[in-house]
This record gives C-alpha cells, structure tokens and sequence, in this order.
C-alpha cells in the first residue's frame, strides 16, 4: 500500500473549502480505483482564519476520517503553512496544493503516472499564461523571473507553482531545509531532484478572494531574492567601487583645471549634488546590509516557523471527552 498525504494550507477559504473536498475526494476515489495500491489522507493548514474555515475542517474530520487538519495560533503565512503540512504527513507520497481550486486536482492522476515508478521525484505544474491577472503584476512577475535567474545559482522557473506531487525522499529533503526566512519556489528548486513540468492555462479562483495584495507580492519577491542570492550584496560594492573611480577621475580634473586655470570659488550646485548623490549612494547600500542583518538576525533567534494550536486528534479526543463526560452527567440524574 501506497499512502498519498495531500497537503492543503487554507487562509479564510470558507467559500471554497466545500467545494474543493467534494473535487479532491472525487478525484482521489476514482484514482482509488485506478491504482489500487493508493490510499488517501488529506492534511489541511488552518493558517489562523478569520472566518469559518476552523468549522468546516472539524466537521469534515469527525464527518471522514481520511481528513486531518492543523490549526494555527495566528496567520503564519503559507510558506509556514506548506511547512506544516510537509513536516506531519504521513505519506510516501506528498501532493502540495491550493485550496482555491486553482490548482485543478484533475491533474494528480497525471501527476502520479510520472512519479509513481521513480522515473521522477515530482511533479508539477506550470501556468504558460496568466489569464485573469493584471497586466501590471504579470509584467511585474515576469521581470522578477528574469532578474531572479541572473543573479541566483538557484533555476526558479516562471510560472512554476506550489503545486506538487513528491516524493518521500524529496519531501524529507525539503524538511531539511529548517530556515525561518523560507521561499518556497527557491527551495523546491534548491534540493534538486528529478521534477516533471506539466503546463497549463491558468485557472481563476471560482469563490473567495485571493489574499495577495501587489506591495505584498513586491515584498514576496524581495524576500525570494534575499532568501537565494546574495548578489545585493555585490551590487552595494560594485556601486561603491564605481563612485570611487568617478572620484578619482574628478580629482584628477579638479588638481589640473586648478593648476591651469587658477583657483576659483565656484562649483557650489555641483558640490551640493555630489554630496546628495554620494549619501543616497551610501545610505541605499547600508539599507542593503541591512536588509541582510535583519533576515541573519532573525534566522539566529530559532523561532518556530509555526505553532500548532489544534490538531483533529486533539479536537476528537475532545469531542469524545465531551460526550463521555455528558453520559456522566446524565448517570448522575
Ligand atoms: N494561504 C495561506 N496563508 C496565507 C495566505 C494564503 O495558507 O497567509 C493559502 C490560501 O488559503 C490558498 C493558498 O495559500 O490555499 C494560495 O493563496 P491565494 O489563492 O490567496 O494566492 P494566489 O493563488 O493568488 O497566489
Ligand atoms: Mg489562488
């Protein structure tokens, strides 16, 4: 037997959650069918909802017992979610997805055909456009591809997702990776491994709104490229380096045109301006280093990339503790 753990990070999905279970189960049974070795355990990541996401996962595991959740003290974020999910499934086989039906299960047989005899170790998909998106963002997006890929030795591939069906061997590779600052598109890649790109159109969420915002996804972007280069770094002393050569250019000009023409009191705007240049110059470049220090600062303190606040065994334990304390209470009248 084969067990497949679908892996599930849910932020205020209670518009989609029912429909999603209703897919993914219909697509898992007739896989069921398909491949008799497989059974199934869906694994969803309450990343600290709002709304009514918490109710419908603790109905869905008393109502199936297939389904497992974890619910988070507070919103960690998916990456935090994804890493739950990664770290307490169970299966020899991991599947990562949306909850949004953005990543149609439609594609798990396909998925599995390719991972199923090792031939690959995942699996996943690749939007070849992006329907549905602004045109900004997605010239936004492809230009953070490009840049990503000329300065990081890591391939993030465009139009990659977190959609994946893996391996045990490469999830416990992922599960490795323990960093606080995570960048999931950057570690998948990072590890290696066999990986089979499936492409599609995009897909539009059918309910729910998405919970990314532009600035959040320029600050996404940002933290990739922290997280999987350390060129910033090269640039900040390449621009220093530049402004000293000018320097020395300019000194030279000034050390002659003295000597030729005579000492003059002149030059103030220009005096003025290089100051400004220079201090900007200076000032984005300690931004940089900090930027760096914050992200080192933060990996040394070892926080826990996620806390769990109720699980579905906690929650069953409980609801039995309830009913056996109520049959009590009736004993007692
Ligand atoms: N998500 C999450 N925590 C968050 C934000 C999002 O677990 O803080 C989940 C969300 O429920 C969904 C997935 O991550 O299952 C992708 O989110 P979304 O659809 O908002 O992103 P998009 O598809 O627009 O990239
Ligand atoms: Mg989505």
């Amino acid at each position: 037997m084969k067990l497949v753990s679908v892996v599930v990070p849910c932020y205020n999905e209670q518009e989609v959650l029912p429909m999603f279970y209703d897919e993914i189960t219909k697509v898992t049974d007739q896989m069921k069918a398909d491949f008799p070795e497989l059974s199934f355990e869906y694994l969803f990541v309450n990343d600290g909802s709002k709304d009514n996401t918490l109710n419908i996962l603790r109905s869905l595991s008393l109502k199936d017992e297939r389904v497992r959740y974890i619910s988070f003290s507070r919103n960690f974020g998916k990456e935090s979610g994804m890493y739950a999910g990664l770290r307490n499934a169970k299966g020899d086989f991991v599947v990562v997805m949306d909850a949004d039906l953005q990543h149609p299960p439609a594609f798990l047989p396909e998925m599995y055909s390719y991972v199923r005899n090792g031939e690959y170790d995942c699996a996943t998909t690749r939007r070849v456009s992006r329907k549905g998106e602004s045109k900004v963002r997605s010239w936004f997006a492809r230009k953070f591809y490009k840049i990503m890929n000329k300065i990081s030795q890591t391939e993030i591939v465009d139009g990659a997702q977190d959609f994946r069906f893996m391996s045990r061997q490469m999830v416990d590779a992922i599960l490795d990776m323990t960093e606080y600052n995570r960048f999931s598109k950057g570690i998948f890649s990072w590890v290696g491994f066999n990986t089979r790109y499936i492409e599609y159109e995009n897909v539009e969420r059918p309910a729910g709104t998405t919970s990314w915002s532009f600035w959040g996804l320029v600050k996404y972007s940002l933290e990739g490229i922290m997280a999987f280069s350390t060129a910033p770094l090269a640039i900040a002393s390449m621009l220093g380096v530049i402004s000293c050569i000018i320097a020395f250019v300019l000194m030279i000009i000034t050390v002659v045109k003295t000597l030729v023409f005579g000492e003059e009191v002149a030059g103030y705007p220009t005096t003025i301006c290089v100051i400004f240049l220079l201090s900007g110059l200076q000032l984005f470049c300690t931004g940089i280093l900090g930027q760096y220090l914050s992200k080192t600062y933060l990996e040394t303190k070892n926080r826990p990339i996620y806390i769990a606040k109720e699980t579905e065994e906690t929650y069953r334990q409980r609801q039995k503790e309830n009913s056996a304390g109520g049959e009590q209470k009736q004993e007692a009248r």
